[in-house]
């Protein structure tokens, strides 16, 4: 998906990022194309979501600007199909919703969705986000190092830092902690969490999550440092630095 971005380092069309601008409403998705190809991006646009994974297959976009709610197929469903499939399940996904939804529903449904923004949209923060995306979709290896705020993990040696302090973790809470890492502000369910951190054959209570979420915040979070772990009610945990 990104590898055009590491190939060429120079000024040509190419080196661009590509941003597939999924949007209905015609006069947004025009003052989207302007803003992005003012800041050197190159844009495709699709207008609804059959379309959206129709442009997704044969453009191969680095990121893709998804519109929660779409003729034909909704974003949701788009964005599960795009994690469905092998090829795109890592391709940086921001949900964008209108004000008028429902916004835990947006934070709390599992969209599998990166991040999301809300309309009317600050441009510089949908910039900062997608660059955000963009770096860490080129720059993370799959076995190597995690930064996310202030924390970094390394997974070849095992060691956890926050600020410069060395933090211990359990074997459950590493995995856990390495897990969030990997999908930074996506909210997941306990179900979810057990799942991807414990594997789907092992029968544990949903509460168990909770235990090892302690643990996590205790050891992760030093004295007069932010809780980055986040608690939707109803829905899960993130890792996270912005309050509910
Ligand atoms: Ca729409």
């Amino acid at each position: 998906m990104s590898q055009r971005l590491h190939a060429d380092e120079g000024s040509s069309a190419l080196s661009k990022p590509l941003v597939l601008v999924v949007e209905d409403e015609a006069a947004l998705a025009t003052m989207l194309r302007y803003n992005l190809e003012k800041q050197g991006f190159r844009v495709e646009e699709a207008g609804d979501g059959q379309e959206a994974l129709t442009r997704i297959a044969e453009a191969q976009p680095d990121l893709v600007l998804l519109d929660w709610m779409l003729p034909v197929m909704s974003g949701i469903e788009v964005c599960r199909q795009i994690r469905r499939r092998s090829v795109t399940r890592d391709l940086p996904v921001i949900m964008v919703t209108a004000r008028t939804e429902d916004q835990d529903a947006v934070r709390g449904l599992n969209t599998g969705a990166d991040d999301y923004i809300t309309k009317p949209f600050n441009m510089e923060s949908l910039l900062a986000r997608m660059r955000a995306l963009l770096r860490r979709s080129n720059a993370v290896p799959a076995k190597g190092r995690l930064v996310f705020h202030d924390i970094t993990m390394d997974l070849a040696t095992h060691r956890v830092q926050r600020n410069a302090r060395s933090v211990h973790l359990g074997p459950t809470e590493f995995r856990l902690l390495e897990f969030f890492m990997q999908h930074p502000r996506r909210v997941f369910a306990r179900e979810e969490l057990l799942d991807a951190v414990w594997g789907p054959d092992i029968h544990v209570e949903p509460r168990t999550v909770d235990v090892h979420i302690r643990r996590l915040r205790k050891s992760i979070n030093g004295e007069g440092e932010l809780d980055v772990v986040r608690t939707v009610r109803a829905a899960g945990y993130a890792l996270d630095t912005e309050p509910v």
